[in-house]
C-alpha cells in the first residue's frame, strides 16, 4: 500500500468511529490545553497557604480551613458544598528541644512525631544506644535498651516513584512503640527526608508511651560521630498534649452532572496538614489540582455525570478517610470512579487506570490527551490510590493512580520547607491538565469500570 493510501484509511477508520468518542477526544484536548494557561489551581493554593496556614487536625486553623474550604467551593462555582463533621484522636506540639550534653554540648534540631508522649516537666538525659538501620533495632532483645534513648539513623534514598518513603516508613510509625517495648525511655529517628537541610521531618507514630521526635538529617550523622566516639548523653524536653475526639470536617463540593447526576466521580486532596510549613506540598497542591481541575472539566459545556471534589479534613493523623467511608456508604454503588491527589506538585508521568478499561473508548479519548503531557497509561492495574479513598477501595469504588514525579518531594514533606514557594506553576498546570481530561472524558461518557473489571477476569 502506497503511504496516501495508508493515511486514507485511517482518515476513514477515524470518521467511522462513534461520534460520541470523536467529541470526547476534541473536548479533553480542549480542557488539557485551557488547564494549561489557567491560573485556578496556583490561585488556590496560594490562597489556602497564605490565608490558612499550617493546619494540624482539631486546631484553631483548621476551623479556619473549613470555612476557607466552603468558601473557596462556592466562589469557584461549585454547588451542594457541605461540610461532614467526625471525630478523630489529635496530638498537639507544645515546646520541644533536644540536645547532646556530653562528651562535647550540641544543640539538635528536631520535631516531634505525632502522638509522642511528653518528657517529664524539666526533661530527661539519658545515653544514647544508636542504630544505623532500622532492622538492628529490631534486633534487640526486649529489655536490652532499659533507661536508653533509642537512636535510628538508617538514611532514606532519593526516589522518582517515592517508593523508597515506603521502605523507610516504619522507623518513624513504629520505630517509637518498638524501642518503647526493648525499654527505652525515649526515640530519635533520622527524618524521612532526602534533603541534607538542618531541619526535621515531622510525622505520625504510633503511641508508645515515650517522647519520640525526629532528627535533622546532619543531626542524625552527628550523633552517629559522636557515637563512635563512645557513650554519648543526650537531654530530651519535650511537651505536647492531645485530644482523643478533636472535631475534624471533610468538606465536599460537587458540579453535578445534567443526564446523570447520581452517578459521582469523587476526587480530591486532604485539607489539613503538619505544622512546621505550610502544607503546600502536602498537600495544598492536591487540593488546588482537583478543584481546579473540576472546574476546568465542566468548562467546555455541561456534565452528564457529577464530579465531587472531597478535601478530605485528618489525612495526617488519620480518620477522613473512614469517616468519609462511613458517610456515604450507601452511595458506593454509585461511585464510578474514585482519585486523590496527595504525592505534591511534581508532574504526572504515568497513569495506571482499572483493570480492563484502557482499550474503552472513553479512556482511549483520555489516552490521546495525554501526549502533549508526556503521561503514558500502565499496562497495570492501581495497586494502591491513597489514603483518603482507601476506605472507598475497600467498599469495592473503582480507582485510578496518577503517578507524579517525586523526586524532591520528600525534601520539602513534613518539613518547615513545605512553602508555596517549592510549587513549580507549570508541572502544577500539568498535573490539573491530566486530571480535567481525565474528568472530563469520564464525567461525558457512560463507562462502568466496575463492568469493564469484570469482563477482563
Ligand atoms: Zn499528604
Ligand atoms: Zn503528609
Amino acid at each position: 500500500m502506497r503511504m496516501t493510501t495508508i493515511f486514507a484509511a485511517a482518515a476513514l477508520a477515524v470518521l467511522a468511529a462513534p461520534a460520541f468518542a470523536q467529541d470526547l477526544v476534541a473536548g479533553a484536548a480542549q480542557v488539557r490545553d485551557r488547564a494549561l494557561t489557567d491560573g485556578t489551581a496556583w490561585a488556590v493554593a496560594e490562597s489556602l497557604t497564605t490565608e490558612v496556614g499550617p493546619r494540624m487536625t482539631g486546631s484553631p486553623a483548621m476551623e479556619r480551613g473549613r470555612d476557607w474550604a466552603v468558601a473557596k467551593f462556592r466562589e469557584l462555582g461549585f454547588t451542594n458544598v457541605r461540610v461532614e463533621r467526625f471525630t478523630t484522636p489529635a496530638w498537639f506540639r507544645g515546646p520541644e528541644s533536644a540536645e547532646v550534653v556530653g562528651p562535647a554540648p550540641h544543640k539538635l534540631h528536631i520535631l516531634g512525631l505525632g502522638n509522642s508522649a511528653s518528657t517529664p516537666k524539666g526533661g530527661l538525659t539519658a545515653e544514647i544506644a544508636l542504630f544505623r538501620s532500622y532492622q538492628e533495632l529490631l534486633d534487640q532483645p526486649e529489655g536490652s535498651l532499659k533507661g536508653k534513648i533509642a537512636v535510628v539513623t538508617q538514611r532514606m534514598p532519593r526516589t522518582q516513584d517515592g517508593s523508597s518513603y515506603g521502605f523507610v516508613n516504619a522507623q518513624r510509625t513504629q520505630g517509637p512503640r518498638e524501642a518503647a517495648r526493648r525499654g527505652a525511655v525515649g526515640y530519635l529517628v533520622r527524618s524521612l527526608s532526602t534533603d541534607d537541610t538542618r531541619l526535621p521531618h515531622t510525622g505520625g507514630a504510633q503511641a508508645a508511651g515515650i517522647p519520640a521526635a525526629a532528627l535533622s538529617p546532619p543531626d542524625a550523622e552527628l550523633l552517629e560521630n559522636l557515637a563512635r566516639r563512645g557513650a554519648v548523653r543526650v537531654k530530651l524536653d519535650m511537651q505536647s498534649r492531645s485530644d482523643p475526639k478533636a472535631p475534624a470536617y471533610n468538606i465536599v463540593g460537587e458540579i453535578r452532572g445534567t443526564e446523570r447526576p447520581d452517578e459521582v466521580i469523587v476526587l480530591g486532596g486532604h485539607l489539613d496538614s503538619w505544622d512546621p510549613g505550610t502544607g503546600a506540598v502536602d498537600d495544598a497542591a492536591g487540593i488546588a489540582i482537583t478543584t481546579a481541575a473540576a472546574k476546568l472539566a465542566a468548562s467546555a459545556g455541561p456534565l452528564k455525570r457529577t464530579i465531587r471534589v472531597v478535601m478530605w479534613g485528618s489525612e495526617e493523623q488519620g480518620g477522613s478517610s473512614g469517616a468519609y467511608l462511613a458517610a456515604n456508604r450507601a452511595e458506593v454503588p454509585k461511585m464510578i470512579v474514585a482519585g486523590e491527589s496527595d504525592s505534591g506538585a511534581g508532574r504526572v508521568y504515568s497513569i495506571a487506570l482499572p483493570a480492563g478499561s484502557r482499550s474503552h473508548p472513553a479512556m482511549k479519548a483520555f489516552e490521546a490527551a495525554l501526549v502533549p503531557l508526556k503521561v503514558v497509561v500502565r499496562r497495570e492495574a492501581p495497586q494502591s490510590g491513597g489514603a483518603d479513598i482507601a476506605g472507598l477501595i475497600s467498599a469495592g469504588t473503582p480507582f485510578v493512580d496518577f503517578n507524579q514525579d517525586m523526586s524532591r518531594y520528600f525534601d520539602l514533606h513534613h518539613a518547615a520547607d513545605d512553602t508555596l514557594d517549592k510549587i513549580d506553576p507549570a508541572e502544577l498546570s500539568q498535573n490539573v491538565a491530566v486530571w480535567a481530561a481525565f474528568l472530563y472524558t469520564v464525567a461525558n461518557s457512560d463507562i462502568d469500570f466496575r463492568q469493564l473489571a469484570k469482563e477482563a477476569k
